[in-house]
C-alpha cells in the first residue's frame, strides 16, 4: 500500500503526519506500507518511521551515481538517505518531465535496482487512448520500453503500478473490472517476456483516485496486489483506512 505525496508537505507536516499515522497502521501485517514524500522530506520521514512497519520511498531517480547534474538525486543518494523504493515513470513525469522519452524509464529502473531500491514502474493510458481503443497497445508499449531489456533477476525485483491517467487526481476511479483487465494485460506481457512464474510473482498496484470507500472493492479483485494512492495518502486517517481496508 503505497502513498505518493507529490509536491505536498513540509518537513514539519511530515513529522506531524507520522506522529498520527504510525500507530494507526502498527497492527497491519497483511501488507507492506510505503510513503513517498517529496525528496526534501525523506530524512524527516525516515527518522519518524524508524522501528515501525512503514517504509519511505522517493518519487523519481536520476540514472547515474553522482556527477554534475544540478537538482537531481541518484539512487545512491536516495538509498543513503534511507529510501527503500522509488516511483518511476509516473504519468505526471511522463507528461511534464520527459519520462516518456524512449529508454528513460528503463535507465531509471536499472539505476534504482543498482542502488538497491525497489522500482515502482508506472504505466497507464490517457483518456483519449482509452476512448480510441488503444489501452492494451499503450500498456504493452510502456511495459516493453521500461522493462523488456531487464534480466530475469532484475525483473523479479520490480513492482508495476497501473495508473490510468484519466483516473489520477480526478475522483474518477477505474471500476474494479477495468483495473483488473488492465492488470491482466500487464501480467500477460510479463509472462510473454519473462515466463509464467515471473508473471505470477509480479506485484501490480492500481492507482487512480483510490479512497477509503473504494479500496476494499478494488482490493477484492484477484489481480490486485496493492494500491498507489495520491490525494488520499496525505491525511493519516484516510490513508490508514486504505491500508487497513
Ligand atoms: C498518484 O499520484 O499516483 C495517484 C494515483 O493520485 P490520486 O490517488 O490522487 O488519483
Amino acid at each position: 500500500m503505497a502513498g505518493n505525496w507529490k509536491m505536498y508537505k513540509t518537513p514539519a507536516d511530515t513529522a506531524s503526519f507520522f506522529a498520527k499515522f504510525n500507530s494507526l497502521v502498527a497492527a497491519a501485517q497483511h501488507c507492506e506500507i510505503l510513503i513517498c514524500p517529496p525528496t526534501l522530506d525523506v530524512t524527516t520521514a525516515v527518522e519518524a518511521t524508524r522501528g515501525t512497519n512503514v517504509m519511505v520511498g522517493a518519487q523519481n531517480v536520476y540514472p547515474g551515481k553522482e556527477g554534475a547534474f544540478t537538482g537531481e538525486h541518484s539512487g545512491y543518494l536516495l538509498k543513503s538517505a534511507g529510501c527503500t523504493h522509488v516511483i518511476i515513470g509516473h504519468s505526471e513525469r511522463r507528461q511534464f518531465f520527459h519520462d516518456s522519452d524512449p529508454e528513460v524509464v528503463f535507465k531509471k529502473t536499472v539505476a534504482a535496482l543498482e542502488a538497491g531500491l525497489t522500482p515502482i514502474v508506472c504505466v497507464g493510458e490517457m483518456l483519449a487512448e482509452r476512448e480510441g481503443g488503444k489501452t492494451e497497445e499503450i500498456l504493452v508499449q510502456q511495459f516493453r520500453e521500461g522493462l523488456a531489456s531487464l534480466t530475469a533477476e532484475q525483473f523479479a525485483k520490480v513492482v508495476v503500478a497501473y495508473e490510468p491517467v484519466w483516473a489520477i487526481g480526478t475522483g474518477k476511479t477505474a471500476t474494479p473490472q477495468i483495473a483488473s483487465d488492465a492488470h491482466a494485460v500487464i501480467r500477460k506481457e510479463a509472462a510473454a517476456l519473462f515466463g509464467q512464474p515471473a508473471a505470477s510473482a509480479l506485484r501490480i498496484l492500481y492507482g487512480g483516485s483510490v479512497k477509503p470507500d473504494n479500496a476494499k472493492t478494488l482490493m477484492a479483485e484477484k489481480e490486485m496486489n496493492g494500491v498507489l494512492v495520491g490525494g488520499a495518502s496525505l491525511d493519516p486517517e484516510s490513508f490508514s483506512k486504505i491500508v487497513n481496508y
